[in-house]
């Protein structure tokens, strides 16, 4: 069984990534509104990521016979100022979520939860990826400046983005 505690930060971590789905929906819209269906699909390919992470958080909380209680989803930004800016942000906040997963880890030793933290060792690693994949996108707009030939280019290469499902367990 889940403590308490434990199952509060869980609830709480599933808002994050409920919200981080809203976020890159968010910015998938942006993207589609500019005319870059690369970017947008590359984004939409990140909701998909962030329900599943969700998912995975709720199915655990269940199965450790806890319960899930859904909170409000805060509402995310709606205005960008170009592809550099969207994704210097989603850098930032998947910098953010990895502090996240580390306080839950951190909560998880604590509680002595060992079934908690092989299940959270998946999301440590997950970060790992998600940092980097921000930052390699934001790192090729700042080289072609965010703009012409080159942005249409990256636009190309985000469109082959397809979802992967995490493992189920
Ligand atoms: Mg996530």
């Amino acid at each position: 069984m889940i403590s308490q505690k434990l199952q509060d930060a869980y609830n709480q971590q599933i808002n994050r990534e409920l919200f981080s789905e809203y976020l890159y929906l968010s910015m998938a819209a942006y993207f589609n509104s500019a005319g870059l269906k690369g970017f947008e699909n590359f984004f939409l390919v990140q909701v998909q990521e962030e329900r599943a992470h969700a998912m995975k958080m709720y199915e655990f909380v269940n199965e450790r016979g806890g319960r899930v209680y859904l909170k409000a989803i805060e509402a995310p930004k709606t205005d960008f100022k170009s592809a550099l800016d969207v994704f210097e942000m989603a850098h930032d906040h998947e910098k953010l979520v990895t502090s996240l997963i580390n306080a839950l880890m951190d909560l998880a030793i604590k509680e002595n939860d060992h079934a908690a933290r092989i299940h959270l060792n998946w999301f440590v690693e997950e970060q790992v990826e998600e940092e980097s994949s921000m930052e390699t996108i934001v790192n090729k707009l700042k080289l072609i400046n965010g703009e012409g030939h080159g942005l249409l280019m990256l636009d190309n290469e985000l469109a082959q983005r397809v979802f992967t499902p995490p493992p189920a367990k």
